[in-house]
């Protein structure tokens, strides 16, 4: 790949985009805040998500549900006692590292997601596989690590105030399945969408916003009666690669991996990943899993409740199965930054960083800069009638070389002039990010123009 990420760490942090977490304190360990321009990124991007999944959609329907949750929910996903990670660590340097990774970096090919902790152990021996900190051929066995965090309700804190921080979404759907289906009387095939926060006290976490303890994610989990003859897998997978065309990720940088059948997790019936190939490697980006009616089933029982569903036309009751597509949102923000961050040359001796964001994604979609603080009356009109409609801002320091420059670096698609001709012939000059070509255009024209070319 052509850029590291540092450096497009670097270039993220000094535009604006993203901020170590607590950073005058010496910051808190892979914690990062979006700035006013990632949080405009990141806002577009789950609106988009939202539209193309959920509002668009003639089948899904949003929610949102509790962060904590009853625990017995955890108890019926799996999550409380099973819900954890092979760790291991190199008794020379202390590195602590997950087993499966540790196979999974050294053989690409592999993934070990469904293996035990014996298979894990076997391979690492007969494979002789080193510490990749230090070397070193010296493990501890390896252990399961609890992955939810745990914190307590109310003012006791004793064993029954325990409750824990979700580790995904996923299972608020699941527990208000029949609330949503009883009260909006949907008929299968339905989904049941949400973007929310998840927190995993991950034992390696990095990467930048690859892999956080805290972070937010955007599941769909669709309900369909298994006996119907549509490949609803299939038209998920679909869904997810038109909307990482509308969102222009470059194809060339991801692929989409089926899972083996060893592979697959306990619950799965079939797994199709998107991984995109990231500065570190090749990593999941978007998961889509066929979940069969495992959830609604355990919920069932350990609630005690029927969670089926009467099809009307038949009278059988039926339990769901499910098919999810689960994106984390800064996974995916990474992916489109990374695909979008280019240093281009321009001219013999001159450079520039440019961001090539979709303008649905970019954190301005305009800029409007008056080429001497003396227009800024007249230009600051055109500002505010722009504002109404698109994402703008107002850039008047520095040279208009220097603003152009400014405003590639984050993205914006086109900056709009206002010099003195301005004044006479009511036109602005339109400079586009990508070509660096310009354009006349009349102001009453201006919206017109920008609705056709903002897509
Ligand atoms: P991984 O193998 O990378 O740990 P996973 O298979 O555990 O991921 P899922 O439980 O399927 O991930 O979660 C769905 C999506 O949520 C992932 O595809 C990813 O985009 C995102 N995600 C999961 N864990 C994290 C994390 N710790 N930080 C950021 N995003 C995450």
């Amino acid at each position: 790949m052509q850029y590291t990420l540092e450096e497009v760490v670097n270039h993220l942090k000094t535009q604006g985009f993203v901020f170590q977490g607590s950073e005058i304190y010496g910051g808190l360990a892979n914690s990062w805040d979006f700035g006013p321009l990632g949080v405009e990124l990141e806002r577009n991007l789950k609106n988009l998500w939202w539209q193309h999944f959920i509002s668009k959609s003639r089948y899904n329907v949003g929610l949102d549900s509790a962060i904590l949750m009853n625990n017995n929910v955890w108890k019926a996903s799996g999550h409380l006692g099973n819900f954890a990670d092979p760790l291991l660590d190199c008794k020379k340097c202390k590195t602590r590292m997950r087993a499966d990774k540790l196979i999974e970096d050294k053989y690409p090919n592999l993934n070990c997601g469904g293996w035990s902790n014996e298979q894990l152990k076997t391979f690492i021996t007969e494979n002789q596989l080193l510490c990749p900190n230090c070397g070193a051929y010296d493990f501890t066995d390896i252990r399961q690590f609890e992955l939810m965090f745990k914190t307590n309700q109310g003012v006791i804190e004793d064993e029954k105030s325990v409750v824990y921080l979700r580790p995904e979404t996923a299972q608020g759907i699941f527990v208000n399945f029949k609330n949503v289906q009883r009260a909006l009387r949907k008929k299968l095939p339905f989904g049941i969408g949400q973007i929310g926060k998840s927190f995993r006290n991950e034992i390696t976490p990095g990467n930048f916003i690859f892999r956080t303890r805290e972070f937010e994610q955007m599941e769909l989990e669709f309900f369909y009666d298994v006996n119907d003859q549509t490949d609803w897998f299939n038209y998920w997978v679909e869904e997810v690669t038109k909307f990482l065309n509308l969102i222009n990720l470059n194809p060339k940088n991801y692929s989409l991996c089926e899972h083996e059948k060893s592979e697959l997790a306990h619950y799965a019936k079939r797994t199709i990943d998107v991984e995109y190939k990231f500065p570190f490697g090749a990593g999941e980006l978007w998961g889509i899993a066929d979940r069969g009616d495992f959830d609604l089933r355990q919920h069932a029982t350990m609630s005690k409740h029927d969670l089926t569903y009467l099809n009307q036309e038949t009278n059988m009751k039926i339990l769901p199965h499910v098919i999810e597509p689960s994106v984390g949102v800064g996974r995916l923000m990474l992916a489109i930054l990374y695909d979008a961050y280019h240093v281009e040359k321009v001219g013999d001796d001159d450079s520039r960083i440019v961001l090539k964001l979709s303008p649905l994604l970019a954190p301005y979609q305009l800029a409007v800069i008056p080429l001497s603080k003396q227009l800024n009356a007249a230009a600051y009109q055109v500002y505010e009638k722009l504002l109404q409609r698109f994402q703008c801002t107002y850039d008047e320091t520095g040279n208009i070389g220097k603003r152009y420059r400014r405003q590639d670096a984050i993205g914006t698609p086109f900056c709009v002039t206002f010099d003195f001709e301005s004044l006479e012939d009511n036109k602005v000059t339109i400079r586009n990010r990508d070509t660096m070509e310009q354009d006349r255009i009349a102001i009453a024209n201006l919206e017109d123009y920008f609705i056709a070319v903002l897509r």
